[in-house]
């Protein structure tokens, strides 16, 4: 699989470039930079002739998107003009942003998950699991941890596993969702799901999901130890998209939790 990585001097195209190495199948044509970016013309290490660049990679299948919200409409547009299948790991989109996504998806394969790591993913199944037997008897509160440097909150893991904690519930989580407490807030109402952010240090990734009620606390943690964690579940989700028709897929798909 040809595979262009755009963000690729960042701290999830570093790891990308370096994952790459170690995965059979997987072949790096391009390293796509931003414009202005103090790299571009510069050779990527441990990688002959390949420069990062500015511009688009045409001869790519799929290009692996870890950037910033504002650029994904553009990229996404890019990718469609040369049906290129997108893993879309980029986080704190818009709406008007989310919608390009879910159009682009109309017209070339697009994998978009907040969380591209293995062990997440098997956490939201078992916070929507764990949800559904526990019942409304029992507090949800998220917390999540992450370096200083991260420029959203709280992260769209965060939001992944809030949206798996309402599943079987019935209930949207707009309606429910509770982002930090401050001041004379009353006290909890039922159903209500905390959301809370924690930043500082280089913290990759934490993620706990507490379940509690008056006689005990149910708490499912993930913490990533790498970034490694994400970009190899990144590029499996460019291998799994090879030859796949139009459709927005999720890392559930790629690990067939679902068909
Ligand atoms: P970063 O700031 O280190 O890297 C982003 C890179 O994108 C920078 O080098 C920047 O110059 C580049 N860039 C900006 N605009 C661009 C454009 N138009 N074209 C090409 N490159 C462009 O950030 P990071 O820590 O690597 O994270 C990037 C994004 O991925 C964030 O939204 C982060 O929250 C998200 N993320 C997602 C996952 C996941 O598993 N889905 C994991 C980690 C990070």
């Amino acid at each position: 699989m040809k595979i262009a990585i755009l963000g690729a001097a960042g701290r999830m195209g570093q790891n990308l470039l370096r994952c790459a190495k170690k995965m059979d199948g997987c072949e790096i044509v391009a390293a796509v930079e931003r414009a202005g970016h103090p790299l571009i013309g510069e050779p990527v290490p441990e990688r002959k002739g390949l420069c990062y660049t500015t511009d688009w990679p045409k001869d790519a299948e799929a290009v692996i998107d870890f950037t910033f919200h504002e650029c994904v409409t553009s990229n996404l547009a890019n990718a469609v003009a040369n049906k290129q299948a997108v893993v879309l790991g980029t986080t704190g989109l818009a709406d008007g942003e989310k919608q390009c996504v879910a159009d682009a998806a109309t017209k070339v394969p697009v994998v978009w998950a907040a969380n591209m790591s293995l062990g997440v993913n098997l956490l939201l199944e078992l916070v929507k699991r764990t949800a559904a037997v526990l019942g409304q008897d029992y507090d949800v509160e998220i917390t999540e941890a992450h370096h200083r440097l991260k420029k959203d909150a709280p992260s769209g893991t965060a939001l992944s596993l809030a949206e798996a904690a309402v599943a079987g519930r019935d209930v949207a989580l707009s309606d429910v969702a509770c982002y930090g407490r401050a001041g004379i807030v009353g006290e909890r109402p039922t159903g209500e799901i905390g959301i809370h952010a924690v930043r500082g240090g280089a913290i990759v990734g934490e993620h706990t999901v507490a379940f509690i009620a008056d006689e005990e606390t149910v708490e499912i943690t993930h913490k990533a130890a790498t970034r490694e964690a994400f970009a190899t579940g990144a590029l499996r989700a460019a291998l799994w998209l090879g030859g796949r028709g139009p459709g927005l897929y999720t890392m559930r798909h790629v690990l067939g939790f679902v068909e």
